[in-house]
């Protein structure tokens, strides 16, 4: 691969970081202060709609949809995006800005792909302007979800109707007042092979009978305004039309929504470890303890040298799996994914703990990003497969390869 940033790729990463420094950076910390705010749980912060407008006045808006979707996608490829991507991570919120945030990528991904004319119109273009929000509602509580043929939700077909029992937790992007749409995946037929007995349908999250029984916190964090819901579906009824794609189709959504949505959160993770790097960096250059500035010791210096070299060698299997997914596709590149989904959240950990650690009790404190860093690092060893079930495939994969 050519490791050069296109000219439209250097231009947008200029662009994206003036905005940032225009626009974001200022109120970082008045967002921060309202978002951990428990009196304005699931209230949105108040200026964001503003912030909206102004990306996509600014031609910041959907960029990680890879084909242009009429006039509202630039159409940049993956590794166009990872580099943006990561500039969004360095700030949790903020790639809801520019729409791009998971989970309505990756729903956006399958309705733009997969999604009928009429499932388009009614949901994909508005989530694409902005105006509403999505989740995507697979794992349960009772069953090991990694295995995702373990769904046990049932749609079952009733005339003109699907009628949908179960129940569903950590469904990310729930608890926002804005999310209208959720896409349920369940089995529509427990008969049928092991691989076609589930399907997708969309449901809209006012449908009767869908109820939100609580959120969920992550080490005390909630995530607000989106968080992690836990939902029970009870005999709750959609029309036929909302299924997406047909039934016993559900596996074949599944991979191809989760490969763009992995690497997006691998990009979003290298910006994160980025930021982590240069705070240490920062931090230790002007503290100083017995007798000399951190910067001087050579431990220190060491942490930041591993540090250092670890981002790099995420970010450059990161950018060498986005290309192979635009030269080849999601299902030649799925070795690649897993590899990058496996790396990426752990080396984000490892420089988000060595930078919490020079920071000393700032460092898990309110007063940096690290404590939320590590937790949303963390969160994704499990989120989109637990770093097992890749090495399980990943494994597989690669004995096949060099035993046959
Ligand atoms: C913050 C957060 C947000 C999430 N958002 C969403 C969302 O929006 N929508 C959604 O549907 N889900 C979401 N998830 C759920 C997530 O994808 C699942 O938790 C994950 O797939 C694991 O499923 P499980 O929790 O049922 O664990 P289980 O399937 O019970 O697995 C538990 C553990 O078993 C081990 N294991 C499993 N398989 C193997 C294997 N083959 N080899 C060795 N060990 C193995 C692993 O250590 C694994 O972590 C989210 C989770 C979190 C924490």
């Amino acid at each position: 691969m050519n490791f050069e940033y296109s000219e439209k790729t250097i231009e947008l990463q200029q662009k994206l970081t003036a905005f940032f420094e225009e626009h974001i950076l200022p109120v970082e910390e008045e967002v921060n202060a309202f978002l951990y705010n428990p009196d304005n749980r699931w209230k949105p912060w108040p200026g964001m709609e503003d912030l909206k407008t102004k990306a996509k006045a600014a031609g910041l808006w959907n960029l990680f949809l890879p084909k242009s979707y009429g006039t509202l996608s630039p159409g940049l490829t993956n590794l166009e995006y990872a580099p943006l991507s990561e500039i969004m991570g360095r700030i949790l919120w903020s790639s809801e800005i520019f729409n791009c945030s998971a989970p309505d990528t990756g729903n956006m991904e399958v309705l733009a792909k997969y999604g009928s004319p009429e499932q388009q119109k009614q949901w994909l273009k508005p989530l694409m302007n902005g105006d509403i929000r999505s989740a995507f509602l697979m794992t349960e509580p009772q069953v090991a979800s990694s295995d995702a043929t373990n769904i046990e939700t049932s749609i079952i077909k009733d005339g003109d109707e699907y009628v949908i029992n179960g129940t569903k937790w950590w469904s990310s992007g729930g608890m926002n007042p804005h999310c209208k749409v959720a896409i349920v995946m369940g089995k529509t037929n427990p008969d049928a092979p092991r691989h076609q007995q589930q399907s997708m349908v969309l449901v809209p999250m006012d449908t009767p009978g869908l109820k939100i029984v609580r959120p969920l916190s992550v080490f005390g964090f909630y995530d607000s305004p989106e968080g992690h819901a836990e939902i029970v579906l009870d005999n709750v009824r959609v029309p036929k039309e909302n299924l997406i794609l047909g039934e016993g189709r559900g596996f074949e959504i599944a991979q191809g929504r989760l490969g763009p949505g992995r690497i997006h959160h691998c990009m979003r993770l290298i910006g994160i470890a980025q930021r982590s790097l240069e705070l240490m960096s920062k931090r230790a250059a002007e503290r100083i303890a017995f007798g000399k500035t951190f910067k001087d010791y050579s431990s220190i210096r060491q942490e930041i040298a591993q540090s250092q070299c670890e981002i790099e060698q995420a970010r450059l299997l990161t950018l060498s799996a986005a290309d192979k997914m635009d030269k080849f596709g999601n299902k030649a590149s799925k070795d690649l994914i897993a590899m990058i989904k496996i790396v990426a959240p752990n080396m984000a950990l490892a420089v988000i703990d060595r930078a919490m650690q020079i920071h000393g009790g700032k460092g898990v404190g309110p007063d940096t990003p690290l404590a939320h860093f590590f937790v949303a690092a963390r969160m994704l060893r499990l989120a989109d497969g637990p770093d097992e079930v890749h090495m399980y495939q990943l494994g597989k994969s690669v004995i096949k390869k060099y035993s046959e």
